[in-house]
């Protein structure tokens, strides 16, 4: 079958086709390619296209799809057995790179997915503190977890409801949402609630709107204020944990959270989260403490063994530099033409992580992103598909770049991305 009667009849068996919105390229427009293989910078898909991949799926891929060692890795996991229900070596080695390279890790829980890890982050901080208040940010994504649900960015702001529906008004009542970047208002919701707050979960770099880079002093006043009013403050690594830096945009930013959620790159391209953070916080989590957190598949000996494979890549030879140079090529070969184009762009980007905004002013926040032509990126994201590249399939996604991009892939991407331009 080909992409087309592939999406006809998973849309009679599968709400919309897909088993999570952004895939179905609804704020794109057209149809989406069902993919078949993917090895290394590349998607191939079920029609026989070939697309350089900068979606990367949505950022595990930080050394490419199917690489080598995560593939032997894998494969020697499978040969012993694929879940056991009891404690396993797998799970204390992961656990242990996590400590070692999350600066805030002094215990680590495995999950299953991001949500998982921060809907326990929010549960774990009301149980330690004793409150129930949540600060969140809009246009930060943390998840399908109900408290946080709330303008929570890409999938939601595509679709237009950026609150879902089914979420009791009591609970959403809980979590108050501030603008990023914004210092007033900041300190305004600690004046009024200080003492109701039991976190704050914030992206470090939003990257659910596009990427938002934070202002300076942002993050550091935030942890300010966190430890004054006794309020956890909970990063919401999942994306940045190690695309930003080995130890996250905690170490990249030397701002230290309380707990922290992971997710993505380290289940090296298999289901997996994870959440960690100050010793004292985690024993509150049972068997130890009275907040209770479980899962029947985590820690599953696959997806740690896909995982320690992934982080021990890092390790091994540190990737950033170089993503950071590559992210920087296609930066400044887009720049380029939208200026020879006369077309205004932002084109945020931190190590392996890039965002394309068809907007006059650089992007603080939520309601700054929202100015940004969506009907550009619309005919942009066709004109590079047509072209052999694939970016995010929505104007709030971001684009990441992996280990894999060789300098050859980047030559055909930025003619692909210059000629989509000029073509606009
Ligand atoms: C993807 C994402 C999540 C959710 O992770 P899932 O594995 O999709 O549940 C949480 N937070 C951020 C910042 C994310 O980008």
């Amino acid at each position: 079958m080909d992409s087309r009667e592939l999406f006809e009849r998973s849309k009679e068996i599968i709400p919309g086709g897909v088993n999570s919105p952004v895939r179905a390229f609804k704020s794109v427009g057209g149809e989406p390619f069902f993919t078949s293989r993917a090895s290394g910078s590349r998607l191939f898909s079920c029609d026989g296209a070939e697309y350089i991949d900068f979606v990367c799926s949505w950022g595990p891929a930080l050394f490419g799809h199917d690489h080598p060692a995560i593939r032997k890795a894998l494969l020697e996991a499978v040969s012993k057995g694929t879940s056991f229900g009891t404690p396993c070596p797998a799970e204390f080695e992961m656990a242990s790179l996590i400590h070692e390279m999350i600066p805030c890790a002094q215990m680590v829980r495995m999950t299953n997915s991001g949500t998982e890890a921060t809907m326990s982050c929010v549960r774990l901080a009301r149980g330690f503190t004793g409150r129930d208040r949540i600060i969140k940010f809009a246009g930060c994504y943390h998840g399908h977890v109900d408290s946080l649900l709330v303008k929570a960015g890409s999938g939601a702001l595509t679709f237009g409801n950026p609150d879902s529906a089914g979420i009791p008004a009591d609970l959403a009542r809980l979590t108050t949402v501030l603008p990023f970047n914004d210092f007033q208002a900041l300190e305004e919701c600690f004046d009024k609630f200080g003492e109701q707050i039991a976190g704050v979960i914030v992206e470090p770099y939003p990257a659910n709107v596009g990427l938002i880079p934070p202002e300076q002093g942002f993050l550091t006043r935030l942890r300010q204020l966190c430890s004054k009013f006794g309020a956890l403050l909970i990063f919401d690594e999942v994306i940045t944990g190690f695309r930003v830096a080995a130890g996250g945009a905690q170490k990249r930013e030397s701002v230290m959270p309380d707990l922290c959620a992971l997710g993505k790159i380290i289940g090296g391209g298999l289901p997996v989260g994870a959440f960690c953070g100050r010793r004292d916080i985690m024993e509150y989590i049972a068997p130890v403490g009275p907040v209770y957190q479980a899962g029947t598949l985590s820690g599953n000996p696959l997806a740690m063994a896909a995982g320690t494979a992934a982080l021990g890549l890092i390790l091994e030879n540190s990737p950033y530099a170089e993503l950071e140079r590559k992210s920087r090529r296609v930066a400044d070969a887009v720049s380029a033409a939208a200026k020879h184009k006369g077309i205004a762009m932002q084109i945020p980007m931190a190590a392996s992580l890039f965002s394309f905004f068809f907007n006059e002013n650089p992007v603080k926040n939520l309601d700054s992103a929202m100015k940004s032509s969506s009907a550009l990126y619309k005919k942009f994201f066709h004109g590079c598909l047509s072209r052999g590249v694939y970016i995010a399939p929505s104007p709030f996604e971001i684009c990441f770049m992996s280990a894999a991009h060789s300098d050859k892939d980047l030559d055909a991407a930025c003619e692909a991305f210059s000629e989509s331009i000029m073509a606009l």
